[in-house]
């Protein structure tokens, strides 16, 4: 089989060298782009078989690349983005971007990232909205929670939950914060029905529910996933 080729669209030249060596290390092609426009171009001239993407880009923004690309073509996108940007995070995935890495990531991430997506896309239907942390697979489309292969069970309140941390590993949320997303209305009164769900939300989740992995308290504050 022909070597994949990766288009990296990031005008951070530190972050393109790094990315760069541990992709072809691992086997693939690889192009870049310092620019939205320019990557834009390349992509059209080379067809690759994905492209990283990064969100803040001179010349045309990222998710502007994303729709250009969209328009015409499925090539699989990953997105690059940085913590603060998760309305264009969402934005993007809902434009179809098939995976998003948070910065800073370690390279290595990203190249499984890479190999997931390619492994995705060269089979049965894609995936669009997925998060993916710790080993847990948080399907957004399916509503579903994926660890090991084996999927846990969570009511629609969980899901949220579980999400929203998720979305955003090292943010702490308030319980009004989880409460806001899970009802969209608030009642402080109702705060505390938050902790009934992080309670059985870790008792489905966590190996050990006494010493939380994946939801951490934050005492005085709330919850958060921390960063992994
Ligand atoms: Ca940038």
């Amino acid at each position: 089989m022909a070597m994949p080729t990766i288009l990296i669209i990031e005008d951070e030249q530190e972050l393109v060298r790094v990315l760069r060596s541990y992709l072809e290390q691992a086997g693939f092609n690889v192009l870049s782009a310092l620019r939205g426009d320019t990557g834009l171009t390349t992509w059209e001239s080379s067809k690759p078989d994905l492209v990283i993407l990064d969100l803040n880009l001179p010349g045309i923004d990222g998710l502007d690349v994303a729709r250009a690309i969209r328009r015409k073509a499925d090539t699989p996108i990953i997105m690059l983005t940085a913590r603060v940007e998760e309305t264009d995070r969402l934005i993007g995935l809902e434009l179809g971007a098939d995976d998003y890495v948070t910065k800073p990531f370690s390279p290595r991430e990203v190249v499984a990232r890479v190999r997931a997506v390619l492994r995705r896309s060269g089979g049965e239907g894609r995936s669009t909205k997925l998060i993916r942390v710790y080993d847990l697979e948080i399907d957004l489309e399916a509503h579903s929670v994926v660890r090991d292969g084996k999927e846990i069970d969570l009511t629609p309140t969980e899901f949220v939950i579980l999400e929203t941390l998720a979305g955003q590993p090292g943010r702490v949320f308030s319980r009004l914060q989880l409460l806001e997303t899970t009802q969209g209305s608030t009642y402080e009164g109702y705060e505390r029905t938050i902790d009934a769900h992080i309670k059985n939300l870790r008792g489905k989740l966590e190996l050990d529910p006494k010493n939380p992995r994946y939801v951490e308290t934050v005492f005085g504050v709330g919850y958060r996933m921390p960063k992994p």
